[in-house]
């Protein structure tokens, strides 16, 4: 199977946020028929919805992958049950959130996934990460995420010092 280009958003406001991320960098670059292309830097932001609950810390990774789509999202689940993720409420606090942002140039609407992510458009702290990684790429639909940044609300991202260091996969 060809590789495709897959844009991957991560999002944790718990048990030290950017640790987790960068853990679930090192996990997503150990995958099997895939290939780690870039990682953006990591940003906080503004909880959405219930705002009694700590900023997130989200970021990017674009991968190379000759997974299927479907196939990609099993191994982002795997990755969250891997670092305990507990969903406690709706938009409520979570150890790692996995979106499957982009596949190529594809528009996969099914059971399991919807692609490109449904929050895409309007999450600056999602569309911020993919502009860092490629600020050419455009959504299937032809519209740029340059505009796109443009229009969304603003969460009150800032930009977090680089991660010192990428951990070993455990196991
Ligand atoms: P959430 O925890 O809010 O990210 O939602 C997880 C659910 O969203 C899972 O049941 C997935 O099957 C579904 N889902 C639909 N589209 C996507 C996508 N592009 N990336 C990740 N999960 C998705």
């Amino acid at each position: 199977m060809a590789a495709s280009d897959a844009f991957v958003g991560l999002g944790s406001n718990m048990a030290d946020p950017s640790t987790q991320l960068a853990g679930a960098v090192a996990r997503l670059a150990a995958l099997s028929k895939t290939e780690l292309v870039a990682q953006s830097p990591f940003y906080s932001s503004k909880p959405v919805g219930p705002q009694d609950q700590p900023d997130f810390v989200n970021g990017a990774v674009w991968l190379r992958t000759q997974l299927t789509a479907l196939e990609l999202l099993d191994q982002l689940q795997a990755i969250e049950q891997a670092h305990g993720r507990e969903r406690i409420r709706h938009w409520g606090p979570r150890t790692l959130d996995l979106d499957l942002l982009l596949y190529g140039d594809e528009t996969i609407t099914s059971e399991r996934l919807t692609v490109p992510h449904a929050e895409l458009t309007n999450r600056d702290f999602v569309i911020q990460p993919l502009l860092d990684l490629d600020p050419q790429r455009r959504l299937p639909d032809g519209r740029s995420l340059a505009s796109l940044r443009q229009q969304c609300p603003d969460n009150n991202l800032q930009k977090l010092n680089p991660v010192a260091r990428i951990p070993t996969p455990p196991g």
